[in-house]
């Protein structure tokens, strides 16, 4: 079950393109839409352009990685600070660590 895990973070994770194949759209009990996904292997992932992104605004750069985890990848420090203040990377950032020992 944690190696699945670990092999699911290794694909997804920010900036990695999903795409559904066959979605339906559906209304759900709070009358919110929703989209439906039949089965799992209509889910598509594509992380290879994960790595070059910046984690913050998505734009493709050289990248600067969080000095503590290391998974992170932003753009620019102003994308790092936002990333840590407005995003809550703070508190994302020990687990992310302790899971980069792993992969
Ligand atoms: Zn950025
Ligand atoms: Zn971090």
């Amino acid at each position: 079950m944690k190696q699945k895990f670990i092999e699911g973070l290794k694909t997804f994770r920010p900036n990695c393109i999903v795409s559904i194949i066959n979605p339906y759209m559906r209304m759900a009990q709070d009358m919110q839409s929703m989209i439906r996904v039949e089965s799992p292997e209509f889910i598509r992932l594509d992380p290879t352009s994960a790595d070059k992104k910046c984690y913050c605004c998505g734009k493709e750069s050289k990248i600067l990685p969080c000095s503590k985890c290391l998974m992170a990848k932003y753009c620019s420090k102003e994308c790092q600070k936002a990333d840590w203040i407005q995003f809550n990377h703070k508190d994302i950032c020990n687990h992310l660590k302790a899971l980069s020992t792993f992969v």
